[in-house]
């Protein structure tokens, strides 16, 4: 039995076989073959590069329309690098050499090119090593069968997925699959993978240090994603222990059923707003399924991590299904906020040192202003129920938001123009999530409908770590003297000019930060669906002034350990036997 440990992703425990997918990155195994199987590969092989052009082409002509034929012209150099013999044959020939599968040749044979171009000392050149990866993951994707594995698409229903990362892209296929657990080697707990699982409902546990290359398919596997602990190849007596803690854990979230049906109401009657935030529109039915107030945040991005972008139309039949299906609950649509770890290859965009300082959010689409007002279009025409409302991503400043809000009256007008209908009073809102925002939220609040804080990002900008780096997860803490002030700051803030204030980061979902949250005067949350039932359970148990005496003793707190210590006894002495973690055993 091999035990590991991670950062707790997506709660639940799980047991199932393993399925580790390598090849997602370029880290594909060194697998020997004989004769005849390799040549069966090189030709599957020779297809994939053919179907990878057809489909550079396909995404090249759609660029042109949606974005421009500037941008489209970086896809002529992809195809191009298909067509040349140092890669496609220099990867056949290595195979044959070393009689390994054609994948691995392939990798091996990029992997070196991607590192001559990224030793450059031309920045312009040096830029194209990501161009070169790319093409050579949508190669080996086709070579793959399916953008992720082959054995995904024909999954039985037990299988834990383990992979050094999983794209975007890759989730929203596994939404399609009834998979048991997810297990990645990189991440953090809010790395889309993980927020990803937790909509999905799915245990993960990320940034797992070299699981990969230690695990054999079929594996039994044990995911405790509670405790953030994996098991391989358990023995007996583990196996036996977590069937029983999953039998009480399964109970536990049976015995939240009951809460569905009901209001999310404190012991001294405050009503508390519970939304869900959502990724892909297949979601949206959890609102009406899970009784919940509305969607507090519905993550657009992912509608562009697709070989080819929606167009207006496309898009506008996606905003229009879930305001209409979810009506009269309002549904926020956040703009597209790619960039950081949600990159799609469709911007010519250079690579960066610092992606999540980079080009992310709003700053893209204040460059993109085609795709921008494209996006808000869509949105506007779908707002005629009057149940959605626009969140604009990353703002950091006022600057940013009148340039964002100019766009939309941009968009606005073109509507009015062609005669075309849409709510005009549409509220229009800013997620807080860069700290400098938070800052100058006061004025911030003049010019915008509602405030929805992004912990996600508010935290990893205010503490500066990265929210994905493993190695510093320890210091990713939602509890830090300075995350208190500016949650303080930010919601007296907002409240004072009278706007909505809500949470949208995983924060607001997750149970131990409810009193906090609660006391610092939120009465709107947006969580993962996996959290609704717990949050409401605890809401139920509180009283809002006990809260508030709460916080402000805490506010008192210099040291970020004592403050997790004090809300830690808190959630001990009010939780006790109301959330899993806090349940006395026997
Ligand atoms: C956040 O930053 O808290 C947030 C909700 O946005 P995302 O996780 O999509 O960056
Ligand atoms: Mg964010």
């Amino acid at each position: 039995m091999k035990i590991y440990s991670g950062i707790p992703a997506s709660s639940g425990i799980a047991i199932g076989h393993a399925l580790p997918i390598h090849g997602f990155g370029l880290n594909v195994p060194r697998i020997k073959v004989d004769e005849d199987e390799l040549e069966k590969e090189i030709v599957l092989f020779k297809k994939a590069v053919k179907e990878t052009k057809e489909d550079l082409k396909n995404v090249q002509n759609r660029v042109k329309n949606d974005i421009g034929v500037e941008e489209s012209a970086i896809f002529d150099a992809h195809i191009m690098l298909l067509d040349d013999p140092n890669l496609i044959e220099q990867s056949i020939e290595k195979a044959r050499e070393e009689m390994v599968s054609i994948d691995y040749a392939f990798s091996e044979t990029l992997s070196n090119i991607v590192e001559k171009f990224r030793n450059l000392s031309d920045s312009y050149l040096k830029d194209r090593a990501t161009d070169i990866q790319d093409v050579g993951k949508r190669v080996l994707r086709n070579y793959l069968g399916v953008s992720i594995s082959p054995e995904i698409k024909n999954a039985e229903e037990d299988l834990i997925i383990m992979a050094h990362n999983l794209l975007p892209s890759d989730m929203a296929e596994i939404s399609e699959r009834k998979i048991k657990g997810i297990i990645t080697e990189v991440g953090g707990e809010t790395s889309h993978v993980a927020i990803m699982a937790r909509s999905l409902e799915v245990p993960a546990i990320v940034g797992v240090n070299d699981i990969l290359m230690e695990v054999s398919p079929k594996d039994l596997v044990i995911i405790d994603s509670n405790d953030g602990k994996i098991f391989i190849d358990p023995d007996k007596k583990t196996i036996k222990e977590y069937q029983e803690k999953r039998r009480k854990y399964v109970n536990y979230i049976k015995s939240l059923e009951r809460l569905k049906s009901e209001e999310a109401v404190t012991r001294d009657n405050k009503k508390i707003e519970l939304k869900i935030n959502m990724e892909l529109s297949s979601e949206a039915d959890i609102v009406n399924t899970h009784n919940a107030d509305g969607i507090g945040l519905f993550r657009t991005e992912y509608l562009f991590m697709k070989d080819v972008l929606p167009s207006e139309d496309e898009q506008f039949e996606i905003y229009k299904y879930v305001s209409q299906l979810i009506y009269p609950k309002e549904v926020t649509i956040r703009t597209a906020d790619l960039g950081g770890d949600k990159f799609v290859s469709h911007f010519k965009i250079p690579e960066e040192m610092n992606p999540f300082l980079g080009f992310r959010g709003i700053r893209l689409c204040l460059e993109f202003t085609e795709f921008f007002k494209t996006q808000l279009k869509a949105i506007l025409r779908a707002s005629r129920l009057k149940n959605i409302k626009i969140m604009f991503p990353m703002i950091s400043g006022v600057d940013e938001l009148l340039k964002a809000k100019k766009i939309l009256e941009e968009a606005k007008n073109d509507l009015r123009n062609d005669g075309v209908e849409f709510d005009e009073d549409v509220d229009v809102g800013i997620m807080i999530e860069v700290p400098s925002a938070a800052v100058v939220s006061d004025v911030l609040a003049k010019h915008v409908d509602f405030f929805s804080i992004g912990t996600n990002d508010l935290i990893q900008y205010t503490l500066a770590v990265d929210r994905g780096n493993k190695q510093l997860s320890y210091l990713y803490n939602p509890l830090h003297p300075s995350v208190l002030r500016l949650l303080k700051m930010v919601i007296n803030n907002g409240q004072n000019e009278g706007i909505e204030v809500s949470m949208c980061g995983n924060m607001a979902g997750n149970p131990k930060y409810t009193i906090l949250l609660i006391g610092l005067n939120l009465r709107k949350l947006s969580v993962a669906p996996s959290s609704i039932l717990e949050v409401k359970k605890i809401i139920k148990e509180l009283d809002t002034s006990e809260c508030k005496q709460i916080v402000n003793e805490s506010i008192k707190y210099d040291s970020n350990e004592e403050l997790e210590e004090y809300y830690d006894n808190i959630n001990r002495k009010h939780l006790k036997n109301v959330l899993f973690d806090y349940f006395e055993e026997g």
